[in-house]
């Protein structure tokens, strides 16, 4: 992207991609969060100008998926090109662990350009752009944080491939997670807290005040469980939460505990 060109974002998206557009030098848009309506009202507003759709596939705060399906064929009306960030989808959704657009029954027509972090589920540093041969070879002679970073250690791009390896071969990992997914979001329910739509390991509580977030999160810290407090400015004003991120390392176990812990917290 370059000046003239335009971006039209998820109001909800990675900061990452607010800060490439801006570094860019192309106008930045920004639709509520995943309103196809609003995005296709913006790509429309950009004329003939080169336009990016850019979305994350699943929201990294509140752990709900982007509406690929219809944010590509909007893409294609417009012929925009549609970039899913998919740092929280990728090992995670989808039978081999591709991710998002693989969960939606997608493909690389539907979405070419995909970025993918090796920091979460392939439990690395660094990250992946997976798209056209031409469209990677630009990005290698062209983009600037690329050309004028060091690249990857040997060693981090080994342990990716291996991990990427186990991530492909080992299904069971998904469908263990899957479980203590559908547990936490019982259990927490059950107790009365407020569970977002999130199908995902990222399993938001809403709280509300933000003292009472943090207190809460403390108080699990405390106890051993790392449960971060999420609060203004990363989200709005009156919608603080604890950011449960569950993992397929976790046991039903401790979903168990950390139920208990709730509990114990809400009566207290
Ligand atoms: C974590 C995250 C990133 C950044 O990944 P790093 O590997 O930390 O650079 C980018 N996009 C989204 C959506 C993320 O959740």
């Amino acid at each position: 992207m370059e000046r003239g060109d335009v971006c039209v974002q998820d109001k909800l998206n990675h900061a990452c991609l607010i800060d490439g557009a801006t570094l860019a030098g192309c106008a930045l848009r920004r639709y509520p969060h995943n309103d196809v309506d609003a995005a296709s009202r913006q790509l429309d507003g950009a004329g003939d100008a080169p336009k990016l759709l850019a979305t994350d596939g699943v929201f990294s705060m509140d752990g709900d998926l982007a509406p690929l399906r219809p944010l590509a064929a909007l893409a294609k009306v417009h012929h925009a090109l549609l970039l899913v960030d998919d740092a929280h989808g990728f090992g995670v959704l989808g039978t081999d662990g591709q991710g998002s657009p693989e969960h939606l029954g997608l493909d690389a027509h539907d979405v070419p350009l995909r970025m993918v972090t090796l920091g979460k589920a392939v439990g690395c540093s660094g990250a992946l752009v997976l798209g056209s041969r031409a469209m990677i070879d630009a990005l290698i002679q062209f983009a600037r944080p690329f050309v004028y970073t060091t690249a990857l250690p040997p060693a981090i791009a080994a342990a990716a491939l291996c991990s990427i390896t186990h991530l492909r071969r080992e299904p069971q990992r998904r469908a263990h997670l899957r479980e203590l997914i559908a547990r936490f979001r019982i259990g927490a329910s059950q107790l009365g807290y407020t569970v977002m739509p999130s199908t995902t390991p990222i399993q938001p509580l809403l709280i509300g005040d933000t003292q009472a977030a943090v207190a809460l999160s403390q108080a699990l810290l405390q106890g051993g469980r790392y449960v971060p407090a999420i609060r203004p400015p990363t989200v709005p004003v009156g919608a603080a939460r604890l950011r449960v991120t569950l993992s397929a390392a976790h046991t039903a176990a401790q979903i168990d505990g950390l139920l208990d812990a709730l509990n114990d917290m809400r009566c207290a």
